[in-house]
Protein backbone atom coordinates (compact mmCIF):
# COMPACT_ATOMS: atom_id res chain seq x y z
CA UNK A 1 0.00 0.00 0.00
CA UNK A 2 1.57 3.02 -1.04
CA UNK A 3 -0.08 6.85 -0.50
CA UNK A 4 -2.09 7.88 -4.08
CA UNK A 5 -0.49 10.48 -5.33
CA UNK A 6 0.50 11.53 -8.69
CA UNK A 7 4.46 11.09 -8.47
CA UNK A 8 3.64 7.28 -6.87
CA UNK A 9 1.72 6.71 -10.44
CA UNK A 10 4.25 8.10 -12.15
CA UNK A 11 6.62 5.40 -11.35
CA UNK A 12 3.86 2.58 -12.29
CA UNK A 13 5.36 0.79 -15.98
CA UNK A 14 2.86 1.59 -18.71
CA UNK A 15 2.59 -1.46 -19.44
CA UNK A 16 0.99 -2.87 -16.45
CA UNK A 17 -2.04 -4.80 -16.10
CA UNK A 18 -4.06 -5.95 -13.24
CA UNK A 19 -6.19 -5.30 -10.18
CA UNK A 20 -5.60 -2.34 -7.76
CA UNK A 21 -7.46 -1.21 -4.10
CA UNK A 22 -8.26 2.22 -3.51
CA UNK A 23 -9.29 3.61 0.01
CA UNK A 24 -9.55 6.60 1.87
CA UNK A 25 -7.69 6.52 5.21
CA UNK A 26 -7.55 8.87 7.90
CA UNK A 27 -5.09 8.36 10.84
CA UNK A 28 -5.84 4.02 11.24
CA UNK A 29 -9.46 4.10 9.77
CA UNK A 30 -10.52 3.04 6.82
CA UNK A 31 -13.18 5.39 5.66
CA UNK A 32 -13.84 3.90 2.28
CA UNK A 33 -12.31 1.43 -0.78
CA UNK A 34 -12.52 0.74 -4.01
CA UNK A 35 -11.67 -2.42 -6.27
CA UNK A 36 -10.83 -2.10 -9.74
CA UNK A 37 -8.32 -3.38 -12.05
CA UNK A 38 -7.12 -2.80 -16.10
CA UNK A 39 -7.25 -4.94 -18.85
CA UNK A 40 -4.63 -2.44 -20.72
CA UNK A 41 -2.89 -0.33 -18.27
CA UNK A 42 -2.64 0.88 -14.50
CA UNK A 43 -0.60 3.88 -15.62
CA UNK A 44 -3.41 4.93 -17.64
CA UNK A 45 -6.54 4.61 -15.11
CA UNK A 46 -4.44 5.30 -12.24
CA UNK A 47 -4.29 8.92 -14.03
CA UNK A 48 -7.96 9.27 -14.82
CA UNK A 49 -8.98 7.95 -11.22
CA UNK A 50 -6.48 10.42 -9.15
CA UNK A 51 -8.24 13.00 -11.18
CA UNK A 52 -11.75 12.32 -9.05
CA UNK A 53 -9.64 12.84 -6.07
CA UNK A 54 -11.65 10.53 -3.32
CA UNK A 55 -8.95 7.70 -2.26
CA UNK A 56 -5.59 8.72 -0.74
CA UNK A 57 -3.96 5.23 -0.95
CA UNK A 58 -3.47 2.91 -3.61
CA UNK A 59 -2.25 -0.97 -3.86
CA UNK A 60 -1.42 -2.32 -6.60
CA UNK A 61 -1.91 -6.42 -7.64
CA UNK A 62 -0.10 -6.91 -10.82
CA UNK A 63 -0.69 -9.87 -12.82
CA UNK A 64 0.34 -11.71 -15.68
CA UNK A 65 -2.98 -11.97 -17.41
CA UNK A 66 -6.64 -10.42 -17.65
CA UNK A 67 -7.93 -13.86 -16.01
CA UNK A 68 -5.42 -13.02 -13.37
CA UNK A 69 -6.72 -9.81 -13.13
CA UNK A 70 -10.43 -9.90 -13.24
CA UNK A 71 -9.71 -12.93 -10.56
CA UNK A 72 -8.05 -10.85 -8.14
CA UNK A 73 -10.82 -7.70 -8.47
CA UNK A 74 -13.05 -10.05 -7.62
CA UNK A 75 -11.31 -11.80 -4.80
CA UNK A 76 -11.02 -7.67 -3.40
CA UNK A 77 -14.59 -7.02 -3.92
CA UNK A 78 -15.71 -10.25 -2.67
CA UNK A 79 -13.37 -9.72 0.61
CA UNK A 80 -14.08 -6.04 1.37
CA UNK A 81 -17.05 -5.18 3.40
CA UNK A 82 -20.46 -4.14 2.33
CA UNK A 83 -20.71 -0.74 4.31
CA UNK A 84 -16.62 0.18 2.91
CA UNK A 85 -16.60 -0.74 -0.23
CA UNK A 86 -17.65 1.76 -2.75
CA UNK A 87 -18.12 -0.63 -6.02
CA UNK A 88 -21.69 -0.44 -7.07
CA UNK A 89 -21.71 -3.06 -9.58
CA UNK A 90 -19.67 -6.56 -9.17
CA UNK A 91 -16.63 -7.00 -11.52
CA UNK A 92 -16.87 -7.01 -15.56
CA UNK A 93 -16.79 -10.19 -16.43
CA UNK A 94 -14.69 -11.10 -19.63
CA UNK A 95 -15.84 -13.10 -22.46
CA UNK A 96 -15.34 -16.84 -21.57
CA UNK A 97 -14.82 -16.06 -17.64
CA UNK A 98 -16.30 -16.31 -14.41
CA UNK A 99 -16.50 -15.06 -10.93
CA UNK A 100 -14.59 -17.73 -8.59
CA UNK A 101 -15.86 -16.78 -5.90
CA UNK A 102 -19.88 -16.30 -6.72
CA UNK A 103 -19.82 -17.39 -10.41
CA UNK A 104 -21.18 -14.94 -11.93
CA UNK A 105 -22.86 -15.23 -14.74
CA UNK A 106 -24.04 -12.11 -15.44
CA UNK A 107 -23.19 -10.72 -18.87
CA UNK A 108 -19.50 -9.58 -20.15
CA UNK A 109 -20.13 -5.61 -21.92
CA UNK A 110 -19.46 -7.56 -25.05
CA UNK A 111 -22.00 -10.95 -25.11
CA UNK A 112 -24.58 -7.95 -24.41
CA UNK A 113 -23.83 -6.14 -27.41
ZN1 LIG B 1 -18.32 -12.64 -7.80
Amino acid sequence: MSEFTKSRIRRIPTDWIGAYLHQLIFGSEVLCAYAGRSDTSMHRRQLEQHKRGIYNHLTLFPCDDVRGAFEKECELYHSISDTLLQNERHPGRPVGLSCPWCFSIEPSKEEEK
